[in-house]
């Protein structure tokens, strides 16, 4: 099928499929004129980078219900906006979330960039996502390639090399696919086809209008590609964590992670350096302060972008006389833990640490 059919092909297929999503403007909606908000697509971007639209729909309606528009970011306070990032995980790109925010609004007065070029100067936004808001907000030509993108390619044109390899491939392709009219429309509606019809697992080949022209439509084939190198095995780090308890108010000792590194800025219980090396059977000798601590049972387990994590968690109940020796810490209420900026990992500490020792576990 030439280029300019099988977009065609697409894009009605986009016009009846088109996923709602909050941050889109319908296929039905762009045609009688209404434009996309760049904030709202830069936000759905940044937020989409290594997460699932399942779990960037509810952060993407709280943020702009609490900070409708790109001033509003830039005047919230930044520890505001790491608490509602909190659980969304990949915390540097809050930061510069942050940071990209502050720059539009003070340097551009307010109105995103539109092209790629430009985009590509503002914090926290890689060639992808400046493409992606080049075009899906100001419909620019661009090649946008995801893994949805790369997934339904890969199978349309049977490319069997792995990935990164195959990726120039792939964008070239795209680039080419991609039609003068309605980039934007159509760079949503290979994502779409490949999260709802060419999926990982068995794709839906008698569905997908690009059927005919697929090069391995209906073959076992289909379900391999794209290959992929074989990952490097993630090394596995341990650690401690220790919950200390008030014990006339349930509240919990939390401080603050240094500015920069993994999770910055974010909150934390007080612990361990996390190493391959670190020596669990003493653990309890690296309690940030003395205090009665009781080991939990069990670890609390967490994955990394390049490591595995296992903690082994501590709790003491005592009375909450200020902060021990511990910098930038502080007590919170258990009617505030909810709203700390508490990564997962540290969330999975509290809550082993809280939970009530299972008689026999361990
Ligand atoms: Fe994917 Fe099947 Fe469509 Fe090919 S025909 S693009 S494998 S869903």
């Amino acid at each position: 099928m030439p280029p300019a059919s099988a977009a065609e092909t697409l894009l009605s297929w986009y016009d009846r499929h088109a996923r709602p999503l909050p941050w889109r403007v319908s296929p039905r909606n762009r045609q009688q004129g209404e434009v996309p908000d760049p904030y709202r697509i830069w936000l759905s971007e940044v937020m989409l980078q290594q997460t699932t639209v399942a779990a960037v729909k509810a952060y993407f309606e709280k943020f702009t219900r609490a900070w409708p528009t790109v001033e509003t970011l830039a005047a919230a306070a930044e520890e505001d906006v790491m608490k509602a990032w909190a659980g969304l995980g990949y915390y540097s790109r809050a930061r510069n979330l942050k940071k990209c925010a502050d720059t539009v609004a003070g340097k551009y007065g307010g109105r995103f960039p539109d092209t790629e070029e430009e985009l590509l100067k503002l914090p926290g936004i890689g060639p992808y996502t400046a493409a992606a808001i080049a075009t899906i907000a100001f419909d620019r030509h661009a090649a946008v390639v995801d893994g949805n993108v790369e997934r339904v390619l890969s199978r349309l044109f049977r490319i069997e090399t792995p990935l990164p390899d195959a990726k120039p491939e792939i964008r070239a392709k795209m680039g080419d696919l991609t039609p003068q009219a309605r980039p934007g429309d159509f760079a949503q509606a290979v994502m779409d086809l490949g999260a709802t019809v060419c999926t990982p697992r068995r794709p839906a080949c008698v569905l997908c209008p690009w059927m005919s022209a697929c090069a391995v439509q209906g073959s076992a084939l289909a379900e391999s590609l794209p290959r992929k190198a074989p990952k490097k095995e993630k090394p596995t780090r341990y650690g401690a964590a220790f919950v200390a308890v008030d014990r006339n108010t349930g509240a919990v000792l939390l401080r603050r992670r240094p500015p920069s590194g993994l999770l910055g800025g974010m909150t934390e219980v007080p612990g361990t350096h996390w190493s391959e090396d670190f020596d669990r059977s003493a653990a309890a000798q690296d309690a940030p302060f003395p205090a009665p601590w009781t080991q939990k049972t069990g670890e609390v387990k967490h994955t990394f972008t390049h490591f595995h994590l296992r903690l082994t968690i501590f709790r003491a109940d005592l009375e909450a006389t200020g902060t021990p020796g511990l910098e930038d810490a502080w007590w919170s209420a258990p009617d505030r833990i909810e709203g700390e900026a508490l990564p997962t990992v540290m969330r999975k500490a509290l809550a082993a640490a809280l939970e009530p020792e299972r008689p026999g576990s361990g």
